[in-house]
């Protein structure tokens, strides 16, 4: 047998022989977990579980709180994901409002929910994995998911995080985000298009804007993607925040998708909003240093050449006026007025039908 195949041949073996790993110990009255398969848990009920992460510089492991919702009916595997990013704080209430939807009698197959996944970066309100003791250093776990790497030690969470807990726990999934730190965002969608089950996932969840892009690399999303699982980043608004109606929509969006794709039983909520469908944005940048007044909100719709921003010097004169380089949406405005040149100061997305893969039909 040659190595590849030795390889495959021990790594499938692993995967069927998977089953939910327990510590034997309690954390907050939870059972510890270090390996989690949704098919071997009892049917009928909602588990609350803690899965143990690598340890912190103290010693202690990072635990996860994980809720796995498993229906009395049969039936496929959700995952809704959120807290990759330590600073987005609306998942992390959206995830709790999904749950409260969901019970075993109405859920079908198994709904898993993890409520915060970077916990270092949550503790610390960072967007990247914190690195401990001293260290000013973050990593952003949505770029190396799927990577294997285990030499650093956000590489040892994030690949722990992905074989032992997500990767093999769902047959659809839902990642939830919100924008960068300082900048508004809408309801948001990153979505695959060239699968047609993605751009369902995509509609299902009444955004403000969808845009349609082939992935990030190492993203949660990608990472599925790319094991041919049907993925997408649901992104709620602003970071460090919460924003009630943005939270409550997106909990229907979530709640639409697991109805739709029959793993809920419950009606489907309408949503009002009128998706912009986009696969091209620009984003414009400070020219110079200086206090900067945003003239257009997220979702004006903007003609090319139309002023954006203005900036002015510490005088109060006009230094700047920057224009819209495309037709199209405003999708994110930075809400930080002043500005170094070189700062993003918002984004405008829009349609290129020259686009090959993304294509709107
Ligand atoms: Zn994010």
């Amino acid at each position: 047998m040659s190595k590849t195949l030795l390889l495959t041949f021990l790594s499938l073996s692993a995967l069927t022989l998977a089953k939910t790993e327990y510590t034997g110990g309690k954390y907050l009255g939870r059972d510890i977990i270090t390996n989690l398969d949704v098919t071997d848990l009892e049917v009928g009920k909602t588990h609350e579980f803690f899965f143990q992460g690598t340890e912190n510089s103290l010693g202690s492991p990072w635990y996860i709180p994980v809720t796995v919702v498993k229906g009395e009916k049969s039936g496929g595997k959700f995952l809704v994901n959120s807290g990759v990013h330590g600073n987005e704080l609306n998942p992390i209430l959206a995830t709790y409002k999904v749950k409260e939807k969901l019970n075993p009698k109405n859920v079908k197959g198994t709904v898993t929910i993890v409520h915060g996944m970077n916990i270092p970066g949550l503790l610390n309100n960072t967007r990247g994995y914190k690195f401990g003791g001293n260290s000013e250093n973050t990593s952003d776990l949505n770029r190396q998911m799927d990577s294997g790497k285990v030499t650093t030690v956000d590489q040892k969470y994030s690949t722990l995080l992905w074989q032992n807990l997500l990767s093999k726990n769902a047959d659809k999934v839902i990642d939830l985000h919100t924008s960068g730190k300082g900048s508004q965002f809408p309801l948001f969608v990153y979505a695959d298009f060239r699968n047609t089950e993605i751009k369902k996932m995509a509609e299902l969840t009444g955004s403000d804007i969808v845009k349609m892009d082939n992935g990030e690399n190492g993203s949660v999303e990608t990472s599925f993607v790319q094991l041919g699982i049907p993925s997408i980043t649901f992104e709620l608004g602003s970071s460090e925040t919460q924003e009630a109606e943005i939270v409550a929509r997106a909990t229907d969006g979530v709640l639409n998708n697991l109805i739709h794709w029959n793993y809920l039983d419950a009606k489907e909520t309408n949503s009002k909003v009128e998706t912009f469908y986009g696969n091209t944005w620009s984003r414009i940048r400070a020219e110079k240093g200086g206090f900067v007044e945003a003239k257009v909100k997220v979702m004006d719709k903007v003609k090319k050449d139309d002023v954006l921003f203005v900036q002015y010097d510490a005088f109060g004169n006009v230094v700047m006026e920057y224009k819209s380089p495309n037709t199209g949406v405003v999708a994110s405005v930075k809400d930080y007025p002043y500005s170094e040149p070189g700062d993003s100061l918002g984004r405008v997305i829009e349609y290129n039908s020259n686009d090959k893969d993304q294509v709107l039909k």
